[in-house]
């Protein structure tokens, strides 16, 4: 079976590259599913999907990506529109898959796109409602931590049995509890500085599961990289996203509330630990290895 990968992947590479995005767009549906289910405390499994009308949507009619293009956005049993942003999941969740699989071996890679899905739902739960369920950010840190014990590759580490798994595991703690204890030190000194709340709990245990999949350098990476493409890319999207309302439901007790304080800091981390995990990682592991080295070099 193994064989047979190979050599699929060998000699056809374009096919598990076009798999990865057809399984990250048909994730990316699921990933709809939880993000609207999820902070509602429904099952994610059960009933299957239903128009707002109550009609069940058919399976030719939920196709990832094709079927909003083919029913134009619109119900086919009551009109109803369906918001642009459904597809838009669909189509990021295929692309950064896509992304993982060309950057990493295979077993990093697949564990990558569990890592993505988490990031995604986290994201737009955090945009949706402010909050970034502890299932997501606590069980995220486990499945970190546990997943770097049984594949050492996933925090670069390579060494005899048993010793690199628990080297792994020690880098995936360490990352966890550098991210969370560096974010929960910022909100403490924003507090003060800033006399309110800058960022929550939610937070801190966020970056503690990015560190434990990236390690620590990931979670710095996360937060201060975050916290400056989002300064700059995000927030602009942010604004954009109020005026056209892609929101799935519109809170209209937003007008006491200034803008800039309801800036939600979970879609910036996600994105910092995404561009740490796509890509960016060399650079920045070398940049802080030459900042460690000048200390004790
Ligand atoms: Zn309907």
């Amino acid at each position: 079976m193994i064989e047979t990968f190979t050599y699929i992947n060998a000699d056809f590479p374009w096919f598990f590259a076009t798999f990865s995005f057809i399984f990250g767009a048909i994730t990316g549906s699921f990933l709809n599913v939880c993000i609207y289910r999820i902070p509602a405390e429904r099952s994610v499994v059960f009933p299957g999907s239903t128009c707002a009308c109550g009609k069940p949507i058919a399976w030719y009619n939920n196709i990832p990506i094709l079927s909003w293009f083919i029913l134009r956005g619109r119900a086919p049993c009551c009109g109803e529109r369906f918001s642009v942003r459904y597809p838009a999941i669909e189509m990021l969740t295929g692309l950064l898959f896509y992304v993982s699989w060309i950057m990493h071996p295979p077993v990093v890679a697949i564990i990558g796109c569990l890592f993505i899905a988490f990031l995604i739902c986290s994201t737009f739960i955090d945009l949706d409602h402010m909050i970034i369920p502890d299932r997501f950010s606590i069980g995220g840190m486990v499945l970190g931590v546990v997943l770097s014990i049984l594949f050492p590759s996933l925090q670069g580490v390579e060494g005899m049995p048993i010793m690199e798994n628990v080297e792994s595991g020690v880098r995936s703690i360490t990352g966890a509890l550098i991210g969370a204890g560096l974010v929960y030190w910022i909100a403490v000194l924003g507090e003060i500085v800033f006399r309110k709340p800058a960022m929550g709990e939610g937070d801190v245990k966020f970056v503690g599961f990015i560190g434990a999949f990236c390690g620590w350098q990931g979670a710095v990476f996360a937060m201060f990289g975050g916290a400056f493409i989002g300064s700059v890319v995000l927030l602009p999207l942010l604004l954009l996203s109020r005026i056209f309302g892609w929101k799935q439901e519109a809170s209209e007790s937003e007008d006491t509330v200034a803008f800039g304080s309801q800036v939600p800091f979970g879609p910036m981390l996600a994105v910092g630990g995404l561009i740490y995990f796509l890509g960016f990682d060399r650079y920045v592991d070398a940049y802080f290895a030459d900042f460690v080295a000048s200390f004790f070099g």
